[in-house]
């Protein structure tokens, strides 16, 4: 039988209705306004496209946005005057630095001077260490919208074999360190790893973020387990396909989530609830 779908789009715009009321509670109980600032640095067209998308979706949950676009020329130096002046506006709840950054800019410092108090995204070292001691803050938007997603299944977690292709510190590493926090028993797979498919066919819950187009093939995945795919690639043809053999692998999984429309509405949705939360904490409701 066919896997059923994880449908990662419908479960964003729950997400994002449910802010969207309660920001409006916010507004009512407390006078305040959730505040994202967003700084895109620089030309890259995705870029502009993923800022504007997330720009899109803030205003619809009643969060205000706080735009800053600056010449790809931009020193260093001006870039973190600007995080300090926002990491210093109490309008402001999250802060999100839009990557790539040109390349005279030192990113992981960049990443660092963001207050790790409005660190919408999760990428601050303080809340990857949290995560890591079991008592996260602001959770990577990407994994935590895998987990919802798993979640919104009916799927347990707990005791369940997981096994994370992919070891980023913004996807696979944070990923793994969740479902830990949730009583899976935790497998991080990479590039070196021996038999890769012998160790996906053992996986209950497999999660890819690989960046390989159509990688995990049907005979890496055990009869009915739950497959995400974090993996956003292009087909020869330009279209949108994830690491995940999507139609052969549908037949044999129990759920799958699908690429366009799996994790990545659920990663915009995230940083939403990120800033929601941050927006509660500063008013004393978290
Ligand atoms: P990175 O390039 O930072 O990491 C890729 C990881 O995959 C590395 O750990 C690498 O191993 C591993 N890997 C690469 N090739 C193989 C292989 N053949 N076998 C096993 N492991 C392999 O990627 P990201 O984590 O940033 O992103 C992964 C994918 O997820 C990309 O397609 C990206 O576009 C997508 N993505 C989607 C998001 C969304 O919202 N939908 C958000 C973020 C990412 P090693 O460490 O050994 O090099």
């Amino acid at each position: 039988m066919a896997a059923q779908l994880i449908d990662g789009k419908a479960l964003a715009q729950q997400v994002r209705d449910r802010l969207a009321q309660e920001s409006a509670d916010l507004l009512t109980k407390k006078g305040i306004v959730p505040g994202l600032a967003t700084i895109l640095v620089g030309d890259d067209p995705a870029s502009h496209v993923y800022v504007k998308n997330k720009q899109k979706a803030c205003e619809m949950a009643g969060i205000y946005v706080d735009d800053h676009k600056l010449p790809a020329t931009t020193s260093q130096a001006d870039l973190l005057a600007l995080i300090e002046k926002k990491n210093a506006d109490p309008k402001i709840h999250g802060i999100l630095v839009q990557l790539p950054l040109p390349k005279h800019i030192d990113s992981k410092m960049i990443l660092e001077a963001v207050s790790p108090f409005k660190d919408a995204d999760g990428f601050h070292p303080y809340n990857f260490g949290r995560l890591v001691e079991g008592h996260p803050v602001f959770e990577a938007c990407t994994p935590k919208g895998v987990i919802k997603m798993i979640e919104s299944a009916g799927v347990t977690i707990e005791g369940k074999r997981a096994v994370v292709v992919g070891r980023s510190n913004i996807v696979g590493k944070p990923l793994a360190l969740m479902l830990l926090q949730r009583n899976a028993t935790v497998t991080i797979c990479h590039s070196k790893t021996k038999d890769l498919p012998a160790v996906c066919r053992e996986a209950d819950l497999l999660l890819v973020a690989i960046g390989k187009a159509k990688f995990v093939t049907a005979d890496m995945v055990r009869e009915g387990a739950v497959v995400i795919d974090v993996g956003t690639n292009k087909t020869p043809e330009g279209k949108l396909c994830g690491d995940v053999d999507f139609e052969p692998v549908k037949q044999k999984a129990g759920w799958i989530s699908p690429v366009p429309g799996g994790v990545g509405p659920m990663t915009i949705a995230m940083l939403l609830e990120n800033t929601v939360e941050s927006a509660k904490r500063s008013a004393g409701l978290k």
